[in-house]
């Protein structure tokens, strides 16, 4: 009894310790970048900005892990909807984990994320030498019937399954040994059917200016995705503040239809590594939303304004000011760090009630080289 009684405090004593290390961590990653890795963006006006990769696989083709682990990582990540795509003609686990149906991986995947806030859309890559190379086909009903010889047969049964079907890592150097993404002549057939709807402009760790204009070029939708094999944490070091890339759709609500259109419609932006890319009407509205002029006053009585603004986006933006006024704390570059209030200060030379600074912000692309230039408006009250 007495040595029970002994080892229960002792027992105590460790818990203690447990709990005290426990919570010195939590505590301390409440108050870093590190303890929020969900990709947090606002909505634009008309939409919902929904998180997506579309890109990813499992042991059920060349991943490594369970499809349950996917939508974990998803989880974690505060995804909106994902897609498992297995490659169709690609399948070295097959001897040690055997699988007739190619729709296994999605149906474990959905069942896995039925009590979470997360879609779960089925896919496939279809997986061939290049041309046509990689592509993924996703909103499919039926994998099993992708499996042909013949590469636009394959292309063609997605179509009619109702799939949108989009060219990955064009820029790969594994198929394009220069990594300049071009058009073959299957490509432009692929185009002319109707069979090819958008391109991955970003794949897992790379960009592509060549597949951004042929995406502008032939009216493609601008996907970015992280084509995981492995784990997302360690791939995109997550843990040290990295983040997988991803497909902002911009859809009318949060299902998997108004996702469908939405891409058919090609409302995406992409986000990779601080990094947008994306069309102008969807870009300038996203980075409007994200910043947000919380005050504005005079300093004392002075002409220079004290601006505070608020960026409630995961993106620290870069900006490079081109109005005719300077700034009192700035050289002509500015930061607005991602989910915190900055403070700027404007040279207005004279008082004003309201004012517009033009700036182009560096980390965005709405064509090669090419930023997109936003108005701060700001009012003096
Ligand atoms: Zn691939
Ligand atoms: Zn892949």
């Amino acid at each position: 009894m007495k040595f029970k009684l002994h080892l229960m405090k002792k027992y105590s004593v460790l818990f203690f310790a447990i709990f005290l290390i426990s919570s010195t961590t939590a505590q301390e990653l409440s108050h870093s970048h590190l303890s929020n890795r969900k990709i947090e963006f606002p909505d634009i006006k008309g939409y919902n900005t929904l998180i997506c990769d579309f890109h990813q696989h499992t042991v059920f083709s060349d991943g490594s892990v369970w499809p349950d682990i996917r939508v974990q990582e998803s989880l974690r990540d505060g995804l909106d909807a994902i897609s498992i795509t297995e490659h169709l003609e690609y399948q070295p686990h097959k001897e040690d984990i055997p699988h007739k149906d190619r729709n296994r991986a999605y149906q474990i995947a959905l069942n896995e994320a039925k009590n979470h806030d997360l879609i779960v859309v089925s896919g496939s890559e279809i997986t061939r030498s290049m041309p046509p190379g990689h592509s993924n086909a996703i909103f499919i009903s039926d994998a099993n019937k992708l499996l042909k010889e013949d590469p636009i047969a394959v292309f063609k049964e997605a179509k009619v399954q109702g799939a949108f079907v989009f060219w990955n890592h064009p820029n790969w150097i594994s198929h394009v040994k220069d990594g300049v993404a071009k058009l073959n002549p299957i490509h432009k057939q692929l185009l002319k059917d109707n069979l090819l709807h958008g391109i991955e402009v970003v794949n897992e760790k790379t960009y592509s200016d060549e597949a951004l204009q042929i995406a502008l070029d032939y009216d493609l939708t601008i996907m970015g995705t992280s084509d995981i094999h492995g784990l997302v944490d360690w791939l995109f070091e997550i843990p040290e503040g990295g983040h997988r890339p991803v497909t902002l759709v911009f859809a009318k609500d949060k299902t998997e239809n108004s996702i469908r259109e939405a891409l058919f419609e090609k409302r995406t932006v992409v986000y990779f590594n601080n990094l947008l890319i994306g069309r102008e009407k969807y870009l300038k509205p996203l980075i409007l939303e994200s910043l947000k002029v919380l005050e504005a006053k005079y300093i004392g009585k002075s002409k220079v304004l004290s601006v505070t603004v608020e960026n409630n986006s995961d993106v620290d933006y870069q900006l490079i000011n081109n109005s005719k006024y300077s700034f009192h704390r700035n050289s002509d570059i500015v930061v607005f760090k991602a989910h915190s209030t900055s403070e700027l200060e404007v040279k207005t030379l004279e008082i004003v009630r309201s004012v517009d600074i033009e700036f182009e912000v560096l980390n965005a692309v709405l064509a090669p080289n090419t930023h997109p230039k936003i108005n701060l408006k700001i009012e003096i009250i």
